[in-house]
């Protein structure tokens, strides 16, 4: 058996605040994980609780771990970076959720991100990915970027360790390893390298038509119209069916940490 992590970025449709996505098809997508015996980790933005919490209650109750992916989905800066962190955190407390894990949105994160996150008492981010331009550029996460441990001591002289599982590349340095870019280049992307984590976003599996209209017309929202709704399940499928025989297991973040030992 590969042990692998399955993460689900969960989020207004193609980052508005549309949630066609959400009722439907997360059911869809549940229903295909538990077929597959798939486990999860499901990022998820804080402020859904108050429109979603029954869902994000079934995702839970159907073994899937529930991690932050912030607040409202704004990138990341010096300004917004704690509140974000912190106030997720607190509302999925709130609704009974304790999470442990934390990932940004747009892989984009502040100068003070380590730092905030050991503050309210994260023990594991997935917020790097290697390059994007004008986003991110994290090239010395290496060729192959695969889970380590950020270790650092404090002024108290405690060492405290958040586990980092950024995210790999299909192909160096920016084609990362996630169900948008499967669509985007199959069926060639049948191909790519297999890598330790993977990730998706539920509203990639809408019809065209469901798609927020306004966001279609950029440069990246004409891209992300490539092979949309039942497109996207074959892709996905057929990604799962090779994994399959390669006797993948999927795990979610704390699944991986824990049997890899990652953090020992
Ligand atoms: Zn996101």
């Amino acid at each position: 058996m590969t042990l692998r992590i399955m993460t689900v970025d969960l989020e207004g449709d193609f980052d508005t605040k549309n949630v066609k996505s959400l009722e439907k098809i997360v059911p869809k997508l549940l229903d295909l994980f538990d077929s597959r015996s798939i486990k999860a980790t499901f990022f998820v933005v804080s402020e859904l609780l108050d429109s979603h919490l029954n869902l994000i209650l079934e995702i839970r109750r159907r073994g899937h771990e529930i991690a932050s992916h912030s607040k409202t989905h704004s990138f990341l800066n010096s300004k917004n970076s704690l509140i974000e962190i912190q106030e997720s955190k607190a509302q999925f407390e709130g609704a009974g959720i304790y999470v442990t894990g934390f990932r940004s949105p747009g892989f984009i994160t502040a100068n003070s991100h380590f730092e905030d996150l050991k503050k309210c008492g994260y023990s594991y981010d997935s917020s790097l990915a290697v390059f994007w331009p004008g986003r991110y550029m994290n090239f010395w996460l290496g060729f192959r970027p695969q889970a380590f441990v950020q270790e650092s001591q404090e002024t108290s002289g405690n060492k405290t360790k958040i586990v980092e599982l950024p995210m790999p590349t299909f192909f160096w340095p920016l084609i990362n390893s996630g169900l948008s870019y499967l669509r985007l280049f199959s069926p060639v992307s049948l191909l790519f390298r297999n890598q330790y984590m993977f990730y998706l976003h539920p509203w990639e599996f809408l019809e065209k038509s469901d798609l927020p209209q306004e966001k279609l017309k950029s440069f990246l929202g004409k891209l992300l119209q490539r092979n949309t709704g039942d497109k996207a399940w074959k892709i996905f499928e057929k990604f799962l069916d090779q994994c399959e025989k390669k006797k993948v297991e999927w795990v979610s973040c704390s699944e991986y940490i824990e049997k890899v030992g990652v953090a020992k």
